[in-house]
């Protein structure tokens, strides 16, 4: 196993690497501050050196049959579940989140590998029989090639297998790149792929950052880029590796609203929303960043959330009780408690205020506690600016239809919640709300793997989206044959 406090290793064509003269970062648990690894930044040299491996692997690996290519997938998901609770306390360490946020989070990146094992069929094309006298017509699609899965820092385990799976179950060849702040989820993860004999230079990973992935989204042995991160460098990673010839995906950052109706069940959202706000510390790309409360709800809703988020339960991940942990570094926090500050500046009233948490026994960590402020303005910064951090902001309008113009009048488009027990108010949302993932009485609208993650506008950058059908076709080009044979019949024409 992983010594923790050893550098970490780049796994390139089968076998566990140093990076040659790279530099290294320190990485480190938000809530000790204890430094579990140092992570090398992989120079352009040695990301040369997998793109080659992954590119000669891979007309060998695309001709294993589909049915053979997920006996290797079926292998891998026996090993996470062997290693689920190992694999879950290292996302803890370090993400900062709760363990039972990490095992949700475990359970959806395995659930990914069971929808790739479905491979075989999914995989299919369609046939058309007499498309003209004795002609025939037929897709079939075959993988694209190389593919970069380019991660970021806060589902360490999930992400990664939101793509690899399905590449490598489509015949593609692959390198991941975790975020160099918690590259360890992933280290562990190849360590079991190394396990399950993949043929050398099928599956490689590279650490680093930016120059790294610049690196990877310029070779041009790669074929697909997929990306999840931030809305600018998704901007960025689309426009650079589109430039350079290849098919990109890059699903960006958020800013979700989630509508409160008069009407809404109080202890459930009163539960959902503040789960939604305050889980993984707000650093989910579906956090609810602002609830927007219909009429009444202001007066109903307002108390009962502040309650609930001052009850939240802060500390380290790995102890029992915790219900949030830390930020991902001082940096981060600092950056949130700026941007308390400036809402406060631009009049929104403190209801709960987090800036300043001390956890006893934890002093060097990233903490801070919820944070609910309200009559948050619409157009000023805290309204459109994606915290990632704990915070929750109030707005208040008098009609749904209000509501639903404020929430589709952001630039961001990944998830739009409504809290109701009317189906019509819920319709209504549902049929207007300019957001890929909705949630009606849901206040995390994960897709299950079998669905396309759908971010949209700013959210995302792309037509194919990450997960099941939507990952097929991606790590897939479509074929077309027509073809004729000559019959006795078809010499008539
Ligand atoms: P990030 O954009 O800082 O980093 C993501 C990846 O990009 C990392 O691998 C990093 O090494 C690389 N990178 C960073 N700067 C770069 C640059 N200038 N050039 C090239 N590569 C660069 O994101 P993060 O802080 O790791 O993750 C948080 C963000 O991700 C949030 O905005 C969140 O909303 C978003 N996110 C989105 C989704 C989604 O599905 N839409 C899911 C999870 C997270």
């Amino acid at each position: 196993m992983l010594d923790n406090k050893a550098n970490l290793l780049n796994y390139v064509n089968g076998a566990w690497v140093q990076s040659p003269g790279a530099e290294y970062l320190n990485v480190t648990n938000p809530a000790t501050a204890e430094v579990l690894g140092c992570v090398p930044l992989t120079a352009a040299d040695e990301v040369d050196r997998a793109a080659s491996s992954a590119a000669a692997a891979f007309p060998a690996w695309r001709r294993v049959p589909a049915p053979a290519r997920i006996q290797y997938l079926f292998k891998l998901k026996n090993l996470l579940d062997a290693n689920f609770e190992d694999l879950s306390r290292t996302i803890t360490m370090e993400n900062g989140k709760t363990l039972d946020d990490a095992r949700g989070e475990m359970r959806r990146a395995i659930e990914n590998v069971e929808v790739a094992c479905g491979i075989p069929t999914m995989m299919m094309g369609d046939f058309s029989e007499d498309v003209a006298p004795g002609v025939d017509e037929y897709m079939i699609r075959q993988p694209v090639g190389v593919a970069a899965i380019l991660c970021p820092f806060n589902f360490p385990g999930m992400i990664p297998f939101w793509y690899l799976p399905y590449a490598l179950a489509c015949g593609n060849t692959v390198i991941v790149k975790p975020s160099e702040r918690t590259p360890i989820t992933m280290q562990k993860v190849f360590r079991l792929l190394e396990e399950v004999q993949l043929p050398k230079g099928v599956a490689n990973l590279v650490n680093g950052g930016a120059a790294t992935v610049n690196a990877l989204l310029d070779h041009p042995a790669i074929h697909a880029v997929t990306f999840v991160g931030s809305t600018p460098v998704a901007r960025h990673v689309y426009s650079r590796a589109a430039a350079n010839g290849k098919r990109v995906q890059a699903q960006g950052g958020a800013k979700n609203a989630l509508i409160v109706l008069p009407d809404a069940d109080v202890t459930m959202t009163t539960n959902i929303v503040t789960d939604s706000a305050f889980g993984n510390a707000g650093q989910r790309c579906l956090a609810a960043s602002l609830a927007v409360t219909v009429g009444d709800a202001d007066r109903i809703f307002r108390p009962v959330l502040a309650e609930a988020a001052s009850a939240r339960v802060v500390g380290y991940g790995l102890d029992p009780g915790v219900q949030m942990g830390p930020v991902i570094t001082p940096e981060s926090r600092a950056r949130i408690q700026g941007l308390i500050n400036k809402g406060i500046e631009e009049g929104a009233e403190v209801v709960v205020d987090g800036r300043d948490a001390v956890i006893q026994g934890y002093e060097r960590g990233n903490f801070l506690r919820p944070t609910v402020l309200d009559r948050v303005k619409p157009g000023s910064t805290i309204a459109k600016t994606e915290i990632f951090g704990p915070v929750l902001g109030l707005m208040h309008v008098d009609t749904v239809e209000e509501a639903v113009q404020l929430v589709n009048s952001g630039v961001y488009g990944n998830m739009a919640c409504v809290f109701t027990t009317s189906g019509a108010a819920a319709r209504k949302f549902r049929y207007e709300a300019d957001a890929g993932n909705v949630g009606i009485n849901i206040g995390v609208a994960a897709p299950m793997a079998f669905f396309p993650f759908s971010g949209w506008k700013n959210s995302f950058f792309g037509t194919l989206h990450a997960q099941g059908k939507h990952a097929v076709e991606f790590f897939t080009q479509t074929k077309v044959v027509v073809e004729r044979w000559l019959t006795e019949w078809s010499r008539k024409f």
